[in-house]
């Protein structure tokens, strides 16, 4: 049977393990020799026992666990040519010329980037006598196909990334108990939420939870927000509301590009409207925990989707990434979907929010 390998890259989402498991499972059903790669890019490199065979066992009760049970880190070797030819020695070795990716768009990149180099890599193998001509030859093509994890929603090309659901879900919750603390001491609080450059989890949770107002980076607030926020809240407990919501993303930027933080806005409301406001940031909280149903489900989707587009690629095929698009599993090109997201980021930097937005799409 065909090698083929399944890795987690970067940061940890939920459902990456529902991922990891439909992967091993499905090879396994179409005959393929299944292998875990441990620690991301850093086991590849390193080889030994991160590079180690699946079976159908070894992927069971795993499916209602947070993180990535088969580890994610991020890796510095793999970035230099040095790592990756170790990399490559290691695949080799072991049969594997399939690979499924799960991670962000970072790992997306170095996956492409190391498909790319393949051809040259197998031949300063073989120059170097650490692979035959007969392991070249066999070994000739890599497969590459790309999923998504991540709780940030911030990749072109698929309408939800694995992990962002559950995410949403813990927000919620947080915002819940929160809200019944405050609604007793009328309070104001202030809830800073991940997202990195992506207001999605922000902007969600938000509407999911009656805040008053919200920063996200791709639309920031009009220069003066300190007013309009100061209103804002006023207005609400004028009407006899006896708690403010406000939800920052980690984000959150102003007009000029520069961050809006949650510790800023509190010194807002407390110098103007002197509301008894607290901060909470959520941090890894929002990373952690059982995976949603739906986030279960679009692991398996995505996870099955994988294998099969690994087990019909040609030499012709693009490397490709497996996405939602409404409710269905589509392959994409990866590096399409990669530049999209460079250039979502790009026009952020340039004060091009619109265009970000537009560029951004759906998610
Ligand atoms: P994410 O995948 O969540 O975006 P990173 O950007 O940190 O996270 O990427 C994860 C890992 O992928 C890096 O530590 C590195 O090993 C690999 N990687 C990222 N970008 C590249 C690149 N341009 N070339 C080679 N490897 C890369």
């Amino acid at each position: 049977g065909k090698g083929l390998a399944v890795f987690t890259s970067g940061g940890d989402s939920q459902g990456m393990n529902a991922a990891v498991r439909a992967v091993v499972r499905m090879a396994i059903y179409l005959g393929c020799k299944v292998f875990f790669i441990k620690e991301g890019y850093q086991g590849m490199v390193d080889g030994g026992d991160n590079i180690e065979e699946a079976n159908w066992s070894s992927v069971s009760s795993i499916i209602h666990k947070g993180g990535t049970v088969i580890g994610s880190a991020r890796c510095m070797d793999f970035k230099e040519r040095v790592g990756r030819l170790k990399a490559a020695c290691n695949l080799v070795k072991r049969g594997i010329t399939n690979l499924v990716v799960i991670g962000g768009d970072g790992s997306l990149t170095g996956a492409n980037l190391f498909r790319q180099e393949w051809s040259s890599l197998l031949d300063e193998l073989l120059q170097t006598s650490q692979i035959n001509k007969a392991e070249r030859e066999k070994y000739k093509q890599l497969n590459i196909v790309g999923m998504v994890g991540s709780i940030d929603n911030d990749f072109c090309g698929t309408d939800m990334t694995i992990g962002t659901d559950s995410a949403l879900h813990r927000i919620m919750d947080a915002i819940d108990a929160i809200v019944s603390t405050a609604y007793s001491h009328q309070r104001t609080f202030i809830m800073e939420v991940m997202g990195r450059h992506c207001g999605y989890l922000a902007l969600v949770t938000a509407l999911t939870s009656e805040a008053d107002y919200v920063f996200i980076p791709e639309m920031p607030p009009p220069r003066d927000w300190p007013t309009k926020l100061c209103t804002k809240l006023e207005q609400e407990r004028t009407a006899g509301q006896r708690l403010n919501i406000i939800i920052v993303s980690e984000g959150a930027i102003d007009r000029d590009g520069q961050p809006i933080t949650a510790e800023m806005v509190k010194q807002v409301v407390v110098d103007n409207l002197k509301q008894d406001t607290r901060i909470t940031v959520l941090g890894h909280v929002q990373r952690g925990g059982a995976p949603s149903a739906f986030d279960r489900v679009l692991g398996c989707r995505m996870g099955a989707e994988a294998v099969m587009a690994l087990m019909e690629a040609t030499p012709e095929t693009e490397a490709c990434v497996v996405s939602l698009d409404g409710n269905q599993a589509v392959r994409l090109p990866l590096m399409e979907c990669v530049e999209k997201t460079k250039a979502v980021a790009k026009a952020m930097a340039d004060k091009e929010w619109e265009l970000a937005v537009q560029l951004r799409g759906r998610s």
